[in-house]
C-alpha cells in the first residue's frame, strides 16, 4: 500500500543503520554550498510476495556514473549498493516505499575546488506517493513549456543525476506551479523537447511512441528504458527524436514518466489539448504493462525485480 509522504525510521549511512534523527550533516558541507551530490530515486512496490525494488541494479549503476562523471570517489561497489537498499528496506520494515540512495561530500569546506573533502553515502527510504498526485495520474496533467532550458550540453552534465543540476528543474517546477500548472516541459539549449523537472517525456501520434534523444539534455531514465523496452515488445513502434516544440501540440498522447512520477498522462500543453485530452489508450496500455510489472501481476520477463526479505517475525510473536 503506498502511504504518505512520510519519514521512516532507519537511514543506511556508510554501512551503519542509524535512526532518521541522526542522520544530519553540518551546515558547512561542501554539498550544502556547491551542489556536490548524486543520488537516485528508486521504487519498491509490493508484489503478491512481499516486496520488490524496480530495476535496482541499473539505478546503482547510474548512481555509480553520476559519481565518477562528477569524481566524486565512491567507496562502496555497485554490489554493496545494492546489499545496501535491500538491507533499509527490510530494515524499515517495508514492503513498498520510494528509495533515495545518495552520495555527497558532506565534509565541511569553504571554498569551490573539492579537494580531499569527506565523501559520505546514505540510503534513504520514504513513503511518498505518485509524484504529480492522483487527479493528475486520472485525468492528466495540465503543463506548460517551460521558459527554462535544460543545460548545454558543455555546461553540466545532464546524464549525471546530481544535485546542483536540479537548481534547474527547481525553476522550471516553481514556475509552472507558479501559473497554475502542474509541471513544465524544457526544452533543450537548441530549442528541441527535452524533458520535465524530475521525468521523461514520451509523444504519441498514430501508435508510435517518441521520446526525445540523450543529446537533448535529458537524464536516460529508466523508466523511459522500460518503456522503449515493453513498448517495443508490445507491438509498438519506439522512435528516439529530436522533437520541435509543436510536435507536442500536434499528439495524439503525451504523458511523463519516472521513478517518482511512474506513467502520468498529459492533459494539456499550453493550454492545447493533448488528442481528445483524456488518458488515451496507449499510455494507459504502457501504464498497465508498467504497474503490472512493477507490482508482480505481469510476469517479470527482463528480470527488473529484486525481491527484499521479509523479516523473520521474532519467536514471542509467532
Ligand atoms: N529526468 C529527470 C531530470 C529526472 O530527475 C528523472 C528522475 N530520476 C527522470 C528524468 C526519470 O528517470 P527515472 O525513470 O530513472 O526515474
Amino acid at each position: 500500500m503506498v502511504r504518505g509522504p512520510g519519514p521512516t525510521t532507519k537511514i543506511w549511512r556508510d554501512g551503519v543503520l542509524v535512526d532518521w534523527a541522526d542522520a544530519t550533516i553540518h551546515v558547512l558541507a561542501h554539498s550544502v554550498h556547491y551542489g556536490s551530490s548524486v543520488f537516485e530515486g528508486v521504487r519498491c512496490y509490493e508484489g503478491p510476495n512481499g516486496g520488490n525494488v524496480f530495476r535496482l541494479r541499473e539505478h546503482m549503476r547510474r548512481l555509480a556514473d553520476s559519481a565518477k562523471i562528477y569524481r566524486l570517489a565512491m567507496k562502496h561497489s555497485i554490489d554493496d549498493m545494492v546489499n545496501a537498499v535491500v538491507e533499509t528496506i527490510a530494515a524499515n520494515d517495508l514492503t513498498e516505499c520510494y528509495i533515495r540512495p545518495l552520495v555527497m561530500r558532506s565534509g565541511e569546506q569553504m571554498g569551490v575546488w573539492a579537494k580531499d573533502i569527506p565523501v559520505e553515502t546514505f540510503v534513504i527510504c520514504y513513503h511518498w506517493p505518485t509524484l504529480l498526485g492522483d487527479a493528475a495520474m486520472e485525468k492528466g496533467a495540465d503543463v506548460r513549456v517551460s521558459s527554462w532550458r535544460r543545460a548545454a550540453p558543455d555546461t553540466f552534465p545532464t546524464l549525471a543525476k546530481a544535485g546542483g543540476n536540479y537548481l534547474n528543474s527547481q525553476l522550471s517546477a516553481m514556475e509552472a506551479r507558479l501559473d497554475d500548472y502542474a509541471e513544465g516541459i524544457m526544452l533543450d539549449s537548441n530549442g528541441w523537447v527535452a524533458e520535465g523537472s524530475g521525468q521523461n517525456l514520451f509523444v504519441v501520434r498514430d501508435n508510435i511512441l517518441y521520446t526525445a534523444p540523450i543529446s537533448s539534455g535529458i537524464l536516460h531514465g529508466i523508466t523511459r528504458d522500460s518503456i522503449m523496452r515493453f513498448g517495443a515488445d508490445l507491438g509498438y513502434e519506439v522512435k528516439e527524436m529530436v522533437m520541435p516544440r509543436e510536435f507536442l501540440y500536434i499528439a495524439d498522447e503525451a504523458f511523463f514518466c519516472g521513478t517518482a512520477a511512474e506513467i502520468t498522462p498529459i492533459r494539456t500543453i499550453d493550454q492545447l489539448p493533448v488528442g481528445d485530452a483524456k488518458p488515451g489508450p496507449v499510455t494507459k496500455r504502457l501504464r498497465e504493462q508498467y504497474m503490472g510489472i512493477c507490482r508482480g501481476t505481469v510476469p517479470d520477463k527482463y528480470g527488473w525485480l529484486t525481491p527484499v526479505p521479509v523479516a523473520e517475525p521474532a519467536a514471542s510473536a509467532r
